[in-house]
């Protein structure tokens, strides 16, 4: 096994960079993008040599994937994530039923889809002989890190706002990650990690501060492209942070229509965002090319509480050049959804994931989209970490059991 990595490049300035040792950001301060030389790949690979693979979850797409060796792969048995589409609660969100489709990336090691990022970006830096590794994290970026690390034997050390929920915490730290609480933001948490970079000798996996984790990422939309018989929806709706996956399935549909492996339209990509955090939303409204910093940023969709993203023209040039926009929904409309989808169709959703569904809502009340167009939703974690409703019923088994409270 080798891989068909053929040099790094600055996404703002096209300048290159060789592929070989551990690079974070480029000279610009830009993120540094993974190129194939997908002439050969797509001489050497086809599609159903794909199909016929019996490799884990997202492995399977291992020659579009830079790890070079099969020991440096740091798996916990990955899955390929389901497409569930949302039957009795499609009426919530005003489609036809059958035709919003979740794919539901609770289901990967840690309950997030940070799992796909952190996997390829521990395996590199087992690659490239990294031993420590440091993340900031509003939490399931901190316990994916902490879990592959752990896996491959390398120290993990993760910084958290003081607001962090509390189950992301505990769980980072059950698995094996140094979790530490910063009583600031999580820009503050980064500062804090590339000024220690030096002193420890840490390497920074912050997103889109390394090549590797949109590299993970990108495999959500070969897998979707794969599960749909190699086509593609006609809108996907993301809940957007960093805009790792936004940006990563981006890349993975250009290099799938370079190697000829698709050949039907692209999805339109609608960026969603929180009221209380949308700067991407605002910058789309702006035409800017870059987005302002969100001061205050405030929502229980932590995912996505993130007020200022390395990615920012490259989520705003995703979305203008798949015809899509950006969105933003209110926690109210979040929560509204992630009650309604668990009750009616038994899917329990992540306030992120929630906030998808809210902005289809939207998005077909306004207009932006028809009701006769395939949606998927990205469910990016396990509704399980999140606050849960509380059960106030109790019987009594000492005393006669009134059964009309069960009708
Ligand atoms: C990190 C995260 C997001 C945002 O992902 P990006 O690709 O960085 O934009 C969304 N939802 C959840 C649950 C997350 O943990």
């Amino acid at each position: 096994m080798d891989s068909y990595v053929s040099h790094l490049e600055c996404a703002y300035t096209g300048q290159h960079y060789s592929a070989d040792g551990l690079h974070s950001i480029s000279d610009v301060g830009k993120p540094l993008i993974v190129k194939y030389d997908l002439g050969r790949l797509g001489r050497e690979i086809s599609r159903s040599d794909i199909e016929d693979s019996s490799e884990p979850g997202f492995w399977r797409y291992s020659p579009l994937l830079p790890v070079a060796k099969l020991e440096d792969r740091v798996s916990l048995g990955e899955v390929i994530t389901p497409l569930v589409k949302l039957e009795r609660s499609a009426h919530l969100i005003g489609a036809a039923r059958g035709k919003v489709i979740v794919k539901d990336e609770s289901r990967l090691p840690t309950g997030s889809f940070k799992a796909r990022g952190l996997a390829l970006a521990v395996s590199m830096a087992k690659q490239l002989g990294v031993k420590h590794l440091a993340v900031p994290t509003n939490g399931n970026a901190g316990s994916a890190l902490a879990a592959y690390a752990s896996r491959a034997g390398i120290k993990a050390t993760v910084l958290c706002p003081d607001n962090t929920p509390e189950i992301n915490t505990r769980e980072t730290e059950a698995q094996g990650g140094d979790t530490h609480l910063v009583n600031g933001l999580i820009g503050d948490c980064g500062k804090i990690i590339a000024e220690g970079s030096d002193d420890v000798g840490w390497f920074a996996v912050s997103t889109l501060k390394e090549p590797y984790r949109i590299e993970g990422k990108k495999t959500m939309g070969i897998e979707l492209a794969e599960q749909m018989g190699w086509e593609l929806p006609d809108v996907i709706f993301y809940p957007t942070g960093g805009g790792t996956g936004l940006i990563g399935m981006w890349k993975a549909f250009a290099e799938l229509i370079e190697l000829g492996w698709i050949d039907c339209e692209l999805p339109r990509m609608v960026a969603v965002q929180s009221t209380g955090c949308a700067p991407i939303v605002k910058a789309w409204e702006e035409g800017a090319e870059f987005a302002d910093f969100w001061e205050n940023a405030e929502t229980d969709a932590s995912g996505i509480r993130v007020p200022a993203a390395l990615g920012d023209f490259l989520i705003l040039k995703a979305v203008r050049e798949s015809g899509g926009f950006a969105i933003a929904v209110s926690d109210e409309e979040i929560h509204s959804m992630v009650e309604g989808i668990g009750q009616e169709d038994g899917l329990l959703m992540c306030p992120e994931g929630a906030a998808t569904a809210a902005a289809c809502k939207t998005a077909l009340d306004r207009g932006l989209i028809g009701v006769d167009d395939t949606v998927v939703l990205f469910n990016t974690a396990t509704g399980l970490k999140y606050p849960l409703p509380e059960v106030t019923s109790s019987i009594d088994k000492r005393v006669e059991i009134n059964y009309q409270m069960f009708g």
